[in-house]
């Protein structure tokens, strides 16, 4: 039987859409699952692309299936799970076989597995891969990160499956070790503050304005044409004007305001304290998950305290709901700035050249944070790729420079009526603070000194 090109362990819900869009690519595939019954579901699922599939119940004939020098994608879940798989398939595995883990792992567990694998003959490349269901059947953005070596014997598949933006493939080789699931991690705690802002603008326009979720749907339906457009803000429409088909009432006032997480985005914040590197639009949207799973405190809060009487909404409706558009978009540059500048910032802390606009550019399709947006970061990165902070480009500071006024009119009004505004309201304040030079005249002749807080041991 000819043998598989690649092979791929974890039939969970990523897993099995990422095989599929992979054999969808013409490229021949072994897969693995630790139930067995589930290899058969799949296959039995997978329709006209079972025969691009080689469906195993062992590791050994798993193995076997594939063409040496072997990569196997594992996409099961993070943590222990992958340490236990990688030991039960290395005795399997030969020289320059490549395990891929393309789960959201913390980078650190990535690097410290390409230690572990060090003394052996078997690569390790750490993946990150960001669209959800949808994107790993049809086209995910992928950072990888790895030796050169191994990123050269995957590129082929790869590129076949990456999603494309303008024919070009998101997909790319970010640096060693733990760059893939770095990027990835950073990714999702910027995706975290644009969920948070957006969700924070929702709260004005219902709590401040008594709009509906429909009419307020209607409005990012507006926005989504125009310099808002991103996936983000398309489904945001559609989640709005979606009705909970029991009660008829809208989708979103019926489901229980509580948020959870998996992770990623306090590892961003955790990675951005331990970098020193001000990301508090990212640390804001992760305080305002866990402040959200207390129902039941905020319930009883609510009840000790009351709520502030709300002060007259704003008069001119029209203006103020043109000045939230720019809000948010003046507060998701703070966000993507922040963002860009823990990468740089890890980038030289860990040896890995990070490529600004290399970055950008494979965010622009395929994963959760797409958007017209990001072709502006990329162009902005090409042009001067080592600026020290995104809102100084020239782009990116005409835009700051017609937007903070909105945002700073957005962000006092919910102040003065108690809604809570924490992303947007940081965001500002990081404009307000990177913009002010305090003291940053030193005595003449005298160059100011820079300390970085990270170098400095604080008692
Ligand atoms: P899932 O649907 O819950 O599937 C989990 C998979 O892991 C199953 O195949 C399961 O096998 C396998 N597994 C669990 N424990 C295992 C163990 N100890 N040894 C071997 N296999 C084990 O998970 P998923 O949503 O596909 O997520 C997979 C990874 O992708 C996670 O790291 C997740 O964070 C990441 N990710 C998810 C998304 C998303 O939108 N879902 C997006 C990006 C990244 P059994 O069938 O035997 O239980």
């Amino acid at each position: 039987m000819q043998q598989a090109e690649i092979g791929l362990i974890g039939l969970g819900v990523m897993g099995s859409n990422l095989a599929l869009n992979i054999a969808e690519k013409g490229n021949r595939i072994a897969v693995f699952n630790r139930t067995p019954a589930r290899t058969d579901e799949f296959l039995g699922e997978a329709g006209d692309l079972a025969g691009q599939i080689i469906g195993c119940h062992t590791i050994e004939e798993f193995v076997a299936a594939i063409r040496p020098p072997r990569p196997i994608i594992i996409m099961i879940k993070a943590g222990e799970a992958v340490d236990q798989q990688m030991a039960a398939l290395l005795p399997h595995l030969a020289k320059n076989d490549i395990m891929i883990d393309a789960g959201n792992a913390n980078f650190r567990d990535t690097v410290a597995r390409f230690e572990k694998l060090a003394g052996t003959d078997v690569t390790f490349i750490g993946m990150g891969v960001s669209g959800g269901e949808e994107g790993a059947r049809h086209g995910p953005s992928i950072m990888v990160g790895g030796t050169e070596e191994s990123w050269k014997r995957v590129e082929p598949v790869l590129t076949s499956i990456a999603a494309k933006f303008n024919d070009e493939p998101c997909v790319a080789w970010l640096g060693t070790d733990g760059a893939g699931h770095f990027v990835k991690t950073i990714h999702n705690g910027i995706e975290y503050a644009d969920m948070q802002m957006i969700a924070e603008i929702y709260g004005i326009l219902r709590d401040g304005l008594k709009m509906s979720a429909a009419e307020i749907g209607d409005i990012f339906g507006q926005w989504n044409k125009g310099r808002l457009n991103s996936y983000l803000i398309e489904i945001t429409e559609k989640v709005l004007k979606a009705t909970d088909p029991e009660t008829g009432k809208a989708m979103v006032d019926v489901i229980v305001d509580s948020a959870g997480q998996k992770g990623t985005g306090k590892w961003s914040a955790i990675e951005a304290q331990n970098l020193a590197v001000a990301a508090s639009g990212i640390e804001a949207a992760v305080a305002g998950r866990v402040l959200s799973s207390l129902r039941e405190e905020r319930i009883a809060a609510e009840k000790l305290f009351g709520l502030p009487g709300l002060p007259e909404a704003p008069k001119d409706k029209a203006a103020f709901i043109a000045d939230l558009e720019n809000a948010l978009l003046a507060a998701k540059i703070a966000a993507y700035a922040q963002g860009f500048a823990v990468m740089s910032s890890a980038s030289e802390e860990f040896n890995w050249s990070l490529p600004m606009p290399t970055i950008a550019n494979i965010w622009r399709a395929g994963c959760i944070i797409r958007s017209q947006f990001l072709d502006e970061i990329t162009a902005a990165f090409t042009k001067d790729p080592d600026v020290a902070n995104l809102v100084v480009t020239p782009a990116f500071a005409a835009m700051v420079k017609e937007t903070d006024g909105a945002l700073r009119r957005v962000v006092a009004h919910p102040v003065l009526s108690g809604l809570p505004v924490p992303a947007l309201a940081s965001a500002l304040s990081y404009f307000d603070t990177y913009r002010r030079s305090g003291n940053g005249h030193p005595l003449e002749g005298e160059p100011a000194r820079r300390f970085r807080l990270s170098r400095l041991r604080l008692a």
